[in-house]
């Protein structure tokens, strides 16, 4: 057992908690505290000054709401005055919305009892102000869309503020919110409870410490960049090219792929000849790479994780994911606009994280273990569970020999953590054929044509409807990024699977059967008990070990 497991031994109710919070954080699904959780809510309980030291899915956006809303509650069974006693600044609206709805749904069992307001949610002024004169217990907000309001006089929290957080410290001066943080201090009573939360300390960050915190406790809790293996899984397959793309195309089309997926490739090119090939058997995905401008990766990123996409084939990850790492120049005739993104805009992408990841697919290999650690941890994020699979062609056994050194070393008790992902080619033959075919159809031409296609109609979603949709949001929530490019002809009949290419084991599972009689119920399965589970066939328990 790891550090790690060890302290996980703590959990929420030995927190002291209030059964409110304890049972919303039940709703949420969450077992155990993050390691920041754990650490971070019994010192902001105690009503410490904390420093932060932790990047976008550590956990740290409960490990600060929890304590203001047990202080709320608190405060609540004493006088039930409403008063606005906690204030949460972001640097974005998005990252504002994202931490609203935590605390919406850590409140959930609250009833009325504890009111957040979300102040870059999209109400005209009058409105705002209308809900600001509720005093809520927490706002949350970007320091500009505060400051105007504290000058305004809708808001005064100068007698009653407990506790103020400052999130994503170091990206609130890369997006020149310096002055009207500095602004808004001053509105804000001299003694309180403040937390900085940021991924790195730089030289802003440190002189904003000297003023915002008073002898804080310093959490540099660095989190593994990958998660440990009781919480993700290694699997890989050997299989040449065209098989990497029929396996996939029967994984999911047979469901054995369940959940969010986020597909690796070596690189952009492959990407669109990814996204082309699944396209002919009407499966989507969306792309990212470095070519497309940083909005619209963010955008992505966030449809993502509002469950809109299962698939996002993503390229480069070191730039697409690195929101330090600028933007690629795409081609210089084509869209030289791009290069004019600026860094500031890329630094949107932080603080933006890939949620609830199911399974990181390398369909290429990476080519080094930093890579590999880069892209797994993606998924098994804040406790939740987690897949790797990847796809080893012959040339890329070497790679996958020094991941496996690497994953295994450490471990006394001999035990794989590669481990083999039990395929058997034979029982998909008919969805190799049709891949095969869908492969081959792809061109450089196609592909060409695609990447053109795919990055003109971003950047026209990015630029040209950008002013159009900041005041129409529910719109943007309508721009799709899966949308089919349509440079490989896309035959309408291979999106369909006939039943006599599925494996008679996994027909009731897919649902893929055309004798399915009328009122047919499923009989009830008992895992684990070959007999009885249709997963299971020989040699392959499909029900155990090819379901990721
Ligand atoms: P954050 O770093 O606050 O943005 O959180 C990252 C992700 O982890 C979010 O999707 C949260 O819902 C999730 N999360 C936070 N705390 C836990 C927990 N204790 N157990 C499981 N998931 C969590």
């Amino acid at each position: 057992m790891s550090d790690l497991d060890e302290k996980k031994s703590l959990n929420f109710h030995q927190m002291e908690l209030d059964e409110r919070i304890l049972k919303g954080i039940a709703k949420l699904g969450w077992l155990y505290p993050t390691l920041i959780q754990e650490t971070a809510i019994p010192l902001l309980l105690e009503g410490k000054d904390v420093l932060v030291r932790a990047r976008t899915g550590s956990g740290k956006t409960a490990a600060f709401s929890i304590p203001i809303i047990q202080s709320i509650l608190n405060r609540k069974r004493d006088a039930n005055e409403q008063q606005t006693t906690a204030v949460i600044l972001a640097p974005s609206k998005d990252l504002c919305h994202q931490t609203a709805k935590v605390i919406e749904d850590l409140t959930i069992k609250c009833g009325r009892l504890v009111r957040c307001l979300d102040m870059c949610s999209k109400v005209d002024n009058a409105t705002l102000k209308h809900m600001l004169a509720d005093r809520p217990d927490i706002l949350v907000s970007t320091p500009a869309k505060l400051l105007a309001q504290l000058q305004g006089g809708n808001v005064n929290v100068k007698e009653c503020l407990k506790t103020l957080v400052i999130d994503e410290a170091d990206l609130m001066f890369s997006f020149g919110f310096e002055n009207d943080l500095k602004e808004v201090l001053g509105f804000l009573p001299n003694v309180h409870q403040s937390v900085l939360a940021s991924a790195t300390l730089q030289k802003d960050v440190i002189e904003l410490k000297t003023i915002v915190l008073h002898n804080p406790v310093i959490l540099r809790l660095e989190e593994p960049d990958m998660a440990p293996t009781s919480q993700l899984s290694h699997y890989h397959i050997t299989a040449e090219e065209t098989d990497k793309a029929a396996i996939l195309y029967s994984l999911i089309k047979l469901q054995l792929i369940k959940g969010k997926s986020l597909i690796f490739v070596n690189s952009i090119d492959r990407c669109y000849r990814l996204k082309l090939f699944l396209e002919q058997f009407s499966i989507r995905s969306c792309i990212l790479n470095s070519e497309l401008p940083a909005k619209i990766r963010c955008h992505t990123v966030n449809q993502f994780n509002l469950g809109l996409y299962d698939i996002i084939i993503a390229s480069d990850e070191l730039h697409v994911l690195d929101p330090a790492v600028k933007q690629k120049k795409a081609s210089k005739k084509l869209i030289k606009k791009i290069a004019r993104e600026s860094e500031t805009e890329s630094g949107i992408a932080r603080g933006i994280d890939f949620q609830l990841v199911s399974n990181v697919i390398n369909f290429d290999f990476p080519r080094d273990i930093n890579s590999y650690i880069h892209r797994a941890g993606r998924t098994a994020r804040g406790n939740n569970s987690g897949n790797v699979l990847s796809f080893v062609a012959a040339e890329e056994n070497a790679f996958m020999e020094s991941v496996e050194q690497h994953l295994e070393a450490g471990v006394d008790s001999g035990e794989k953590i590669l481990k083999n992902y039990q395929f058997k080619m034979e029982e998909v033959e008919p969805f190799r054929y049709r891949a095969k075919d869908a492969w081959r159809a792809i061109t450089k031409f196609s592909i060409r044509e695609a990447r053109i296609k795919e990055i003109k109609t971003e950047m026209f979603n990015s630029e040209k409807l950008k002013s159009f949709f900041e005041d129409n949001p529910r719109d943007l929530q309508a721009l799709r990024h899966d949308r089919t490019l349509h440079t490989v002809k896309v035959q309408e009949h291979l999106g369909d699977v006939p039943e006599y290419i599925v494996p008679d084991a996994l027909k009731h599972v897919t649902g893929i059967t055309t004798k399915r009689k009328k009122s047919f119920v499923p009989k009830k399965r008992k895992f684990g008990d070959k007999a009885n589970n249709p997963l299971m066939v020989e040699g392959i328990d499909y029900g155990k070990q090819k379901k990721i």
